[in-house]
């Protein structure tokens, strides 16, 4: 990617088709100072309005007009290195559509819901959401360094609605002593500063019964600075400590991110994927193909493929079912094994994730099962 230093008059929308992001002056400064992988200076200089971005991208008429409408509350903010990787140009760009607002995004369809995974319902205290039997979801916060349009949990997500007081969630912990597994979540648990997370980690590991702790984020994605020494020395006194990440196209793994990775699993966290399917992103199965395969390499092991959950405002992101079952199919036996997550619908409504897959069972009968490979040849294979 081309990068220069140029004036203020700079217009993206006359840039050369392929080039990349060009960066502004204060940007080209702070590389050459180290605040560039500085975490805070990241998300300081989060480009956050229009007036910031246009700096930056030439806008579509469907972008430019999602600034001008209102009603919806999700806000918007790109860290510059995640903005350092998406097109100026091309507002067909993966990485741009998932992270720059579109005009789509106002208009809400008919099975479309604010909170469609039924959160609010399963939720005993304000912040956590018990629906399975042995495992718990704790919202610590609702702030982002980056907002993906596609957000499940928009209905929270900068809204002020979780306040930072968690007595009540650490008393319904140890009161129920079947809760062997906290996933902390938000928002994004890793915009908190490291004492503030190991207030919260040191408190949950104080209760025996809570065998292990997750943490679920995209910042090792879109902030990768975030991932420091002292971050992962601190987590790791806290083990068994696992990490689930948001990863959404092989775009995005960088050499930066690739080091953030590296630091998590030398201390011993145990990374986990999960990818959203979003049509025209990744909704093709060499893209989801190469991800996976890059994601081993960054001893990231694949874990879920979602759905794009109903949410409102998200119809221009949505696939069908067909299309996921398509990329499965085209991954199982294709690649290692490893390299293969569960395809999953979270049922609207609060159901839960509920796995969906390839049918490789052509029939059964008393005697024998016949069975499909990847390749499509067909095996008999009897049991008595
Ligand atoms: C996804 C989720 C979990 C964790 O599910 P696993 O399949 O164990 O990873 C827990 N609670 C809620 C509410 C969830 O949505």
């Amino acid at each position: 990617m081309a990068r220069f230093n140029l004036s203020h008059s700079f217009n993206p929308c006359e840039a050369e088709p392929q080039s990349g992001i060009i960066f502004p002056k204060k940007w080209l400064d702070a590389k050459e100072n180290g605040d560039w992988d500085d975490w805070r200076w990241q998300f300081r200089n989060r480009i956050q309005d229009i007036e910031s971005l246009k700096t930056l991208v030439c806008l579509s008429r469907e972008e430019e007009n999602a600034f001008k409408a209102s009603g919806k509350n999700l806000p918007f903010a790109i860290t510059p290195y995640y903005m350092s990787l998406l097109s100026p140009c091309n507002p067909h760009d993966p990485i741009r559509k998932t992270v720059i607002p579109r005009i789509e995004e106002f208009s809400t369809s008919q099975h479309e819901m604010v909170d469609p995974c039924g959160e609010d319902k399963n939720s005993p205290v304000p912040g956590l959401v018990h629906r399975y039997p042995d495992r718990v979801l704790f919202l610590i916060n609702d702030t982002c360094s980056v907002y993906c349009r596609y957000c499940t949990r928009s209905r929270v997500v900068g809204s002020g609605e979780l306040r930072p007081e968690f007595e009540h969630i650490y008393e319904y912990l140890k009161q129920h002593t079947e809760i062997r597994d906290v996933l902390i979540s938000g928002g994004d648990p890793l915009v908190f500063s490291d004492d503030r997370l190991e207030r919260i980690i040191s408190r949950l590991r104080q209760i025996p019964h809570i065998e292990i702790i997750r943490l679920g984020s995209k910042i090792p994605v879109v902030m990768p600075q975030r991932i420091t020494d002292d971050l992962v020395n601190m987590l790791k006194r806290y083990h068994p400590f696992f990490m689930s990440i948001h990863f959404l196209h092989p775009d995005e793994i960088t050499p930066e991110v690739k080091a953030a990775c590296n630091k998590l699993a030398d201390a011993g966290i145990p990374t986990f994927s999960q990818t959203v399917l979003l049509k025209g992103v990744n909704d093709n199965p060499q893209v989801m193909k190469t991800l996976m395969q890059k994601l081993l390499t960054l001893r990231v092991r694949p874990y879920y493929i979602y759905q794009c959950d109903p949410v409102q405002g998200t119809s221009h992101f949505r696939t069908s079912v067909k299309t996921g079952l398509n990329i499965m199919q085209q991954l199982r036996g294709h690649t290692t094994g490893y390299a293969i997550p569960t395809y999953v619908i979270d049922a609207p409504g609060g159901g839960g994730k509920i796995p969906v897959s390839p049918d490789y069972v052509l029939s059964e009968d008393g005697q024998k099962v016949t069975l499909k490979n990847y390749a499509g040849e067909v095996f008999e294979y009897y049991f008595d």
